[in-house]
């Protein structure tokens, strides 16, 4: 059971082998079990000849790792994986997760924990000495790593496609909020949450994004990034889109070649540079910085981001509070599996607390008892208003040290008296504006499954402290892997990669993936 389980643990399900004539396809897709999908094969390719044709399967489950949704079949697919299809994807199958994305390692799974691939055979049979694959995408990233998927799709609400991409060696890229549809993906904490994909190298994905691979026909010519979604509230809209766009323009995106980087200046964001950083990241930083400017002729400079500090406790205060809202509706009645030992003449108060008592986990009951509390009269003002604040000094960090502005944000100034003195006021901080900055995904390496049991829940939330600011801020985040092969001691460390990640404005992703492809 235990070796079923570890070949098993990154999918939830898997879609069934085809039969009769196989639908030609371009590439596979996994897809993050918080993503509704309806059939596994969809038998309307206009260019399939067969006079056998697939017949369309069953349903496959959208579970969010959850109890509460073990056996939910979502009556529609969501728009990013219709839009997937229409470019070529088959889908292979729902990958694990930290229930309802919840967590930073993917162990807080009703399935059981996902383990980064490389180390899932060494040692064999103790599972808690394998690596973390990272989360909340963990199962998404793990499938692109062992090649059962040349994409998949995640969410990434604080980090959760960028930091299993780190984890796994592999690609994972967080757009701009509200560039991707979210509809059919199960919200968490809506202000945050985006679509990512996942990869093994950046060409996939910002052939994606950006379009042009498939020849301009059947949906698989332009990019996703044009594509309002009508059914999601939070999709930007076609008009701010074009907005977007014409602010863009003179920035190419279709400059592929490394002269690219020759034109662009990275920003070294000197608050990453935390003490808790490993140094093995941190030569990989510097190394990198360094390749930038002395190979592919970039101008390197450092800049200064002094909210990021608070960012991490404005995004846990944010997040859970989103969250508690957003799961008020599993409550064993309109949605979420019923508690049926309550007997049927249970009163709602008593089936409701019962059904979400054994519905949830852990990590998720946390969340809502923390989002409710911040949110209660008495805790708002200190809590969740000032937690908005920071949001705001946030993102105002990125406007000020960006060339580029925000076309959704004019530069602004604050009065904020009320908050840290360190904080300076002015709309500048210094003269350097760069177009990307440049920083690790997370402090540490992916840690052992066995290390992160022992850890308190603040010690989990701290891997996030690199990926929140950019979803704070509601901007384009990519992690791509680089060797720490220089600096490794043994061999098992010379395979070994770490994320670093590329910041870029918002709307600002064709830039940032072609600026990512050159690099990687
Ligand atoms: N680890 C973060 C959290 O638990 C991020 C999760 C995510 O991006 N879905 O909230």
């Amino acid at each position: 059971r235990q070796q079923q389980r570890r070949l098993l643990n990154h999918f939830i399900s898997k879609a069934p082998e085809q039969t009769g004539q196989p639908i030609p396809f371009r590439f596979t897709l996994a897809v993050k079990d918080n993503i509704a999908t309806t059939t596994a094969t969809v038998n309307s390719s206009p260019t399939s000849a067969s006079s056998d044709p697939p017949q369309p399967t069953p349903a496959l489950p959208t579970t969010c790792a959850s109890h509460f949704l073990s056996t939910y079949r979502s009556p529609f697919e969501a728009t990013i994986v219709s839009q997937l299809r229409a470019r070529g994807a088959r889908l292979v199958g729902k990958t694990n997760l930290d229930e309802f994305g919840m967590g930073s390692h993917s162990t807080h799974s009703a399935f059981g924990a996902v383990s980064q691939p490389q180390s899932q055979s060494d040692p064999p049979g103790n599972n808690l000495l394998q690596l973390s694959a990272g989360g909340s995408s963990g199962g998404s990233a793990v499938a692109v790593a062992t090649g059962e998927a040349d994409v998949a799709l995640g969410t990434d609400t604080g980090g959760s496609v960028r930091l299993p991409a780190a984890y796994c060696g592999v690609v994972g890229f967080k757009p701009s909020y509200g560039m991707l549809s979210r509809y059919g993906v199960v919200p968490y904490a809506n202000s945050l949450d985006t679509v990512g994909l996942l990869a093994s190298g950046v060409g996939r994905i910002r052939e994606l994004i950006v379009g042009g691979g498939g020849g301009g026909q059947g949906g698989e010519g332009h990019g996703l990034w044009e594509e309002w979604d009508a059914r999601d509230p939070t999709s930007l809209s076609v008009a701010a889109r074009r907005r977007c766009a014409r602010r863009r323009e003179g920035y190419s995106p279709q400059e592929k070649e490394r002269g690219v980087l020759k034109r662009v200046k990275f920003g070294i964001p000197l608050e990453y540079n935390i003490e808790e950083l490993d140094p093995r990241i941190r030569d990989a930083w510097a190394k990198a910085a360094k390749t930038l400017q002395d190979e592919f002729g970039a101008r390197v400079v450092p800049v200064s981001l002094p909210s990021t500090r608070h960012a991490l406790s404005a995004y846990y205060v944010i997040a859970p509070a989103e969250a508690s809202s957003n799961l008020a509706k599993y409550d064993g009645i309109r949605y979420g599996t019923r508690d049926t030992d309550s007997g049927s003449d249970a009163t709602g108060g008593v089936l409701y607390a019962a059904s979400r008592g054994k519905g949830f986990g852990e990590e998720v009951k946390r969340r809502i008892l923390l989002g409710s509390y911040t949110l209660s009269s008495k805790a708002m003002d200190n809590y969740f208003i000032q937690a908005q604040r920071v949001r705001r000094l946030v993102r105002r960090d990125f406007n000020r040290v960006f060339a580029l502005d925000n076309p959704l944000h004019e530069r602004e100034t604050f009065d904020l008296t009320d908050l840290d003195e360190s904080i300076v006021m002015e709309d500048k901080w210094g003269p350097e504006e760069v177009d990307f900055l440049l920083c690790p995904t997370a402090p540490t390496l992916a840690p052992r499954l066995e290390d992160i049991m022992n850890q308190t829940p603040v010690d989990a939330y701290m891997n996030d402290v690199f990926t929140v600011p950019a979803s704070l801020a509601g901007l384009p985040a990519i992690s791509i892997p680089v060797p720490l092969s220089e600096t490794a001691t043994d061999d098992a460390e010379k395979s070994r990669t770490a994320g670093l990640q590329l910041i870029g404005q918002y709307w600002d992703d064709a830039r940032l993936l072609a600026v990512a492809e050159a690099v990687l």
